[in-house]
């Protein structure tokens, strides 16, 4: 999917742990800290939170909900925290 849109790594940090609900194709009920968020991941990409109400940025319930359908630039930014399986090996055998 192609998007203008700013993702930030403490937000999708925060979106790794918020859980999502899977209503019908592109569209999900989105939990956060005991509020519900309806999310839309077709072209307007919608979110009725307040973060999203600058609409270059990405708020955490549109993150949560783009890693529930696997997007690929949420995906890819998800390295940062995890090393290579190479490096895991290596911190594991210095241990
Ligand atoms: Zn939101």
């Amino acid at each position: 999917m192609i998007r203008n849109m700013k993702i930030e790594l403490h937000r999708l940090a925060t979106a790794i742990y918020i859980d999502v609900e899977r209503l019908r194709d592109h569209e999900y009920l989105v939990w956060d800290r005991g509020r519900a968020h309806m999310v839309r991941l077709d072209q307007a990409l919608e979110c009725d939170c307040e973060e999203r109400a600058d609409r270059d940025l990405a708020c955490a319930h549109l993150l949560a909900a783009m890693l529930a359908e696997g997007d690929q630039d949420c995906l890819r930014m998800l390295r940062y925290w995890v090393p290579k399986a190479a490096a895991w090996q290596r911190s594991i055998s210095a241990a």
